[in-house]
């Protein structure tokens, strides 16, 4: 079975509550807080048209969500992708509050999505589409509202688009509308690595309370783009041998290790890892079960289920993707003393620099690299160690642990704000 048909089975909004509901139980939650934080604050979605280069019309539907604005204004990346769906948006935006409060970077959760495969569009379309959609979702935008930033399928060329959008209709400069911008329009020095610089502060903590020695460890990557290929350029620098890798297209496997930044060569020359010279040609599906110590999902949710949770061979999971294990995998996972980083801990480095872009931006700064990532590596490790904390003094999983930090900042921020009016 492929990958995508898993996906489509599994609703990933389903995830997101199931795992909320887990932490609210947990936490003794009282009804009134679940049924509110169970639910998105805004659910947004527009039907935009676009002109195509051979002179038709083309409609398209995005979404953006906002789950929860306790803690500050919404924050969340927008994806561009085919299976995009509403309950797709706001499991992510869910995620997107609770990540935002286990790293304690004062936003609430969200996150956009168009309907759509970008590979097929002109750079014109997707310019056009990205202008349109961020024309429509204005009415919830803004610095001190929403301030979204890339994901899937976007980068910092579609985050500049967007950028002028806000400004055209503004009148002026307003940078700090979205992050992830380029450096020459505000964005952050570090914002490109952010997420799997922050993956890897992680798994150099875990790695170091597991006994793993980087140096002697063999790591898989599941998806190549701004999260994985980054994240195995710098698992490579902390010594460890990348010996697989896969995009959407499939995988490649070397035990003896895989050249990475040769790797990327390849893959900007070709569009695809496959027929990498040296390497075997695998399914996507067998990236995740390779012999290794350290698999990192860096591509899209519902990757390990309980059809292959069992047939992870790695230690350490470090999810770099948002939801790539459901449920039903994770008490697989953990029954087999499987360490897991849950995504909510393990990719904020990239809300986290997204954070300090907005500071930057608002006061019409600019940091430098050094400062940018030694502050990350202080909230990533603080995180992680909090989390850690809780899961031994709880003794339950990783995800729950940071689930427990997490919905209950939120909680008590709401608390403390009452329920107006
Ligand atoms: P990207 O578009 O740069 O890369 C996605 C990669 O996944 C591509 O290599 C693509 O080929 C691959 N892919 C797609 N479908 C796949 C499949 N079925 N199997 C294997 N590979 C597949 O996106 P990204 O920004 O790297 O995002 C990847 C994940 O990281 C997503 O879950 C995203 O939400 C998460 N994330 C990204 C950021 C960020 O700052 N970019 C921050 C936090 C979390």
């Amino acid at each position: 079975m492929t990958t995508e048909h898993a996906t489509a089975r599994i609703n990933p909004w389903a995830v997101a509550q199931q795992q909320f509901d887990l932490a609210a139980e947990k936490l003794g939650l009282d009804a009134g807080m679940r049924a509110v934080l169970r639910e998105p604050r805004r659910e947004f979605t527009v039907h935009f048209p676009v002109h195509m280069d051979d002179g038709s019309v083309r409609v398209f539907t995005g979404y953006r969500v906002q789950h929860n604005l306790g803690r500050g204004p919404a924050k969340g990346g927008i994806r561009y992708h085919q299976d995009v769906s509403i309950d797709e948006v706001k499991a992510l935006a869910m995620w997107m509050t609770w990540k935002c409060a286990v790293v304690g970077i004062p936003y609430g959760g969200g996150k956009g999505g168009v309907i759509v495969d970008p590979k097929q569009l002109s750079m014109r379309e997707l310019e056009a589409l990205t202008r349109r959609f961020f024309t429509e979702i204005e009415v919830l935008v803004g610095p001190e509202k929403d301030i979204p930033a890339p994901d899937v399928n976007t980068n910092a060329q579609v985050m500049a688009w967007m950028m002028d959008t806000y400004s055209m209709h503004a009148g002026y400069t307003v940078p700090g509308v979205v992050t992830g911008k380029p450096i020459s329009l505000g964005g952050s020095e570090g914002r490109n690595e952010a997420t799997a610089r922050g993956t890897v502060y992680c798994i150099v903590e875990a790695a170091r309370h597991l006994g793993i020695e980087l140096k002697k460890a063999k790591v898989a990557v599941q998806g190549f783009g701004n999260a994985g290929s980054i994240a195995a350029q710098l698992i490579v620098a902390e010594g460890s041998t990348v010996v697989a890798v896969s995009d959407s297209t499939g995988g490649i496997h070397n035990p003896n290790g895989l050249d990475v930044n040769k790797v990327i060569a390849w893959k900007k020359e070709h569009g695809t890892v496959q027929g990498f010279p040296g390497a075997t040609d695998i399914g996507n599906e067998q990236v995740l079960e390779v012999e290794c110590e350290i698999l990192i999902p860096a591509a899209l949710e519902n990757q390990i289920t309980e059809r292959n949770a069992d047939k992870v061979k790695a230690r350490l999971i470090a999810e770099a993707a948002n939801g790539p294990t459901t449920p039903e995998a994770d008490r697989i996972l953990w029954k087999k003393s499987k360490f897991m980083i849950p995504d909510i801990l393990c990719n904020a480095g990239g809300v986290t620099v997204s954070y300090f872009e907005w500071v930057q931006d608002l006061n019409r700064d600019h940091w430098s690299e050094e400062i940018v990532n030694a502050k990350l590596k202080e909230i990533m490790v603080k995180a992680f160690t909090s989390v850690l904390a809780i899961a031994r003094r709880e003794q339950c999983d990783m995800r729950t642990a940071a689930y427990l930090l997490a919905v209950e900042r939120v909680a008590d921020a709401m608390a403390m704000r009452g329920l107006y009016p």
